[in-house]
C-alpha cells in the first residue's frame, strides 16, 4: 500500500507514495482506527496537520476525536494573520505558518503528518504550537523512516508511528 518512487522529487530520494493506501478504504480506516484507539480519551483540544498529506489523516482524525483541526502550511498560503517558524531541513531551510489565533493557551495538541523523516518539519510545527501557548502531547505519523532518527530530534515528546522502515 506504500509505493516506492525512486528519485522523486529529486535524485537520490526514495519517495514513499501513500496514494494507494488512500485509495483503499479498508486500509485508510485501519489507520484511523489505530490512531483513534491511541488518542481517544486523551482529551485532545486540537490536531495540527502539516501540509499537505498531514491534512488527510489529521482532518479525518479530528472529526473522529471531536477536536479542532488546525492546518500548518507553507508560507504565503494562509489568508489571515500568521505566526511563522524557520526550521532546518536536510539541505537548507524551510518555513511553516499557522494562523495566529489557532491554539488557545494550555491546549492539548497532537501533531499529525504522513511521514517522519528527519523530524525538522514536525519540530517546526511544534514550535508554532508552543509559541501560541499550546502543549504538544504527542506526534503521530503513518510512516517513520527510522534511519533518519527524526524520533530523537522530537524527544522527549512521544512519537507514534504505524509503519517503520
Ligand atoms: P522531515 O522534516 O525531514 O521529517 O520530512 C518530513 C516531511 O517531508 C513530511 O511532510 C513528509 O511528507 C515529507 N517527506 C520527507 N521524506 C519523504 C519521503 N521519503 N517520502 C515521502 N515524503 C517525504
Amino acid at each position: 500500500m506504500v509505493r516506492d518512487i525512486p528519485d522523486f522529487p529529486k535524485p537520490g530520494i526514495l519517495f514513499k507514495d501513500i496514494t494507494p493506501l488512500l485509495a483503499d478504504p479498508r486500509t485508510f480506516t485501519m489507520i484511523l482506527d489505530a490512531f483513534t484507539e491511541e488518542y481517544v480519551g486523551r482529551h485532545l483540544d486540537a490536531i495540527v496537520g502539516i501540509e499537505s498529506r498531514g491534512f488527510i489523516f489529521g482532518g479525518a482524525l479530528a472529526a473522529r476525536l471531536n477536536c479542532s483541526f488546525v492546518p500548518v502550511r507553507k508560507p504565503g498560503k494562509l489568508p489571515y494573520h500568521v505566526d511563522r517558524v524557520q526550521y532546518s531541513l536536510e539541505y537548507g531551510e524551510g518555513a511553516l505558518e499557522m494562523h495566529k489565533d489557532s491554539i488557545r493557551p494550555e491546549a492539548r495538541v497532537l501533531i499529525v503528518d504522513d511521514l517522519l523523516a528527519t523530524g525538522g518539519t514536525a519540530g517546526g510545527a511544534a514550535e508554532l504550537v508552543r509559541k501560541q501557548g499550546g502543549i504538544v502531547l504527542a506526534y503521530a505519523f503513518v510512516i517513520e523512516l527510522a534511519f533518519l532518527s527524526g524520533r530523537e530530534r522530537l524527544l522527549p515528546t512521544p512519537v507514534h508511528s504505524l509503519v517503520t522502515y
